[in-house]
């Protein structure tokens, strides 16, 4: 019998997140406050975020930070999170590479997302507020922030796109099972709602609906303060337990990765597996490379531009530097929803646009194909988000044949696929297309980008 799975004891789990800011030789630079185009202060975020969260997103100074008692022991429900072996996979492929994935579906939730939602609550529980709020598209972020509040004793009131409400209707009554308040947006609720609606009663919803009204609420109720599930500093932050774990791990197995790949939305679970393994890079002269997989409907790694843009579509939020798209970039309907939003986050671009990392965008149909094989090799059916991981791990398997390397590469699994099936359905039906754009399409949606 192959040895394939590698568990940490429970005295093993890591009592520090790692945050990679205070190691990049070029800080990213900093958010803009959208009226005075000042830096963004510490002040001007507490008004929203928990407070803690705001110092972690500014911190450039502590590479180490203590995760809180309370947390550690909610992690311990579901951590340490298995390093697998994928030797089914490999064969499958035929490959001479040895292929490790991190499992970050086995979880009450099935997504890294809880990682950072259980910080956030608890520090906003810390702080005396007693409600949080959020958006949700695809609804991994919401159903992950439901469960933290009731962990904590927060009310949790969370906008879902209208849209996404009506086509994953499971994760709304995840939602809804932990107690949280879910609401279709646009919605007539709150103002910025209303008004969305009186223009346009018949309004899809989008992200951008429904972080204006998230964020309305936020700041129209007193004691509640909204959360976000990836993109920002602080997110990434704690989500580093996971490549810690598999640094440890990996040690286990008595190897090192040469490649480490995860899919790619705001950069939340890539930073997690990967910034862990670069500061290696950084420090000690690694020459590990990094590989961030998004979608080939949604490229703003690959074909986008590093510029000062906003975080959603209608504009209210800080200007962030970033690999952009355009904040108004309405990208196709693709199955892996987490996958949709049109910016990165600031860490994960300044360490592309300094070559620490690359991008690579794939097809929808080859994400799917890669996500069978998956299953049928190691009988896990993965996230259509995380099968463009996967993808992207087949694909550099494949150029080992040629070559014969026995490379070692490493992916995270961000997330199982079993609220996902109709996607998985349509796949097999044949139903499913892929999305790509041209040149003039990119032009188009870049127009967005406000000039600074
Ligand atoms: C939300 C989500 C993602 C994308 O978000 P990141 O912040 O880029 O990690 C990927 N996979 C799953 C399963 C998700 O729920």
């Amino acid at each position: 019998m192959k040895q394939k799975k590698f568990i940490l004891q429970e005295n093993e789990i890591p009592t520090q997140w790692y945050n990679i800011l205070a190691d990049m030789p070029n800080k990213p630079m900093p958010p803009i406050h959208p009226a005075t185009h000042q830096p963004l202060t510490w002040e001007d975020l507490a008004h929203i975020f928990p407070a803690e969260c705001c110092k972690q997103e500014l911190d450039m100074e502590h590479r180490w930070i203590d995760i809180p008692e309370e947390v550690l022991e909610k992690y311990k429900y579901y951590r340490s999170t298995p390093l697998v072996r994928a030797y089914a996979l490999e064969e499958a492929i035929g490959t001479p590479a040895h292929i490790y994935f991190k499992n970050e579906s086995v979880n009450p939730l099935g997504s890294h997302k809880i990682n950072s939602a259980l910080p956030q609550c608890y520090y906003a529980k810390q702080e005396g507020t007693t409600n949080v709020t959020t958006e949700t598209g695809a609804g991994q972020w919401g159903a992950a922030l439901s469960y933290a509040a009731s962990v904590f004793g927060l009310e949790a009131a969370v906008y879902q796109v209208k849209i996404t409400m009506q086509q994953k209707p499971y994760r709304s009554s995840i939602m809804r099972t932990f107690g949280a308040a879910v609401t279709g947006s646009p919605s007539m609720s709150t103002r910025a709602g209303k008004d969305i609606i009186t223009r346009d009663p018949r309004h899809p919803g989008s992200l951008g609906t429904a972080i204006s009204e998230a964020v309305e609420l936020a700041t129209t109720t007193p004691n509640c303060k909204y959360t976000l599930g990836s993109v920002l500093n602080h997110v990434a932050l704690h989500q580093s337990i996971i490549g810690l774990e598999a640094e440890k791990q990996m040690q286990m197995a008595g190897e090192y990765p040469d490649t480490v790949i995860a899919c790619f939305g705001g950069g939340s679970n890539f930073g997690g597996v990967a910034f862990p393994f670069m500061r290696h890079n950084i420090l000690d002269g690694r020459k590990t490379e990094f590989i961030a997989a998004e979608p080939e409907s949604c490229p703003k790694l690959t074909r986008g531009e590093f510029h000062y843009d906003f975080g959603d579509e209608a504009g209210y939020t800080p200007l962030l530097p970033m690999y952009t798209l355009g904040h108004d970039f309405k990208p196709a309907n693709i199955h892996a929803g987490g996958l949709r939003y049109h910016g990165a986050g600031m860490i994960v671009s300044q360490l592309l646009k300094d070559g620490y990392m690359r991008g690579v965008d794939i097809p929808q149909l080859e994400t799917f194909e890669a996500g069978l094989l998956f299953a049928r090799t190691e009988g896990i059916i993965p996230a259509p988000e995380s099968s463009h991981a996967i993808a992207a791990t087949i694909r550099e398997a494949k150029k080992c044949i040629e070559t014969g390397e026995e490379k070692v590469i490493l992916f995270n699994l961000s997330g199982h696929g079993l609220i996902d099936m109709p996607s998985y359905e349509q796949y097999i039906n044949g139903d499913l297309m892929n999305y790509s754009l041209t040149e003039d399409d990119i032009k188009k949606s870049m127009k967005s980008v406000p000039e600074m």
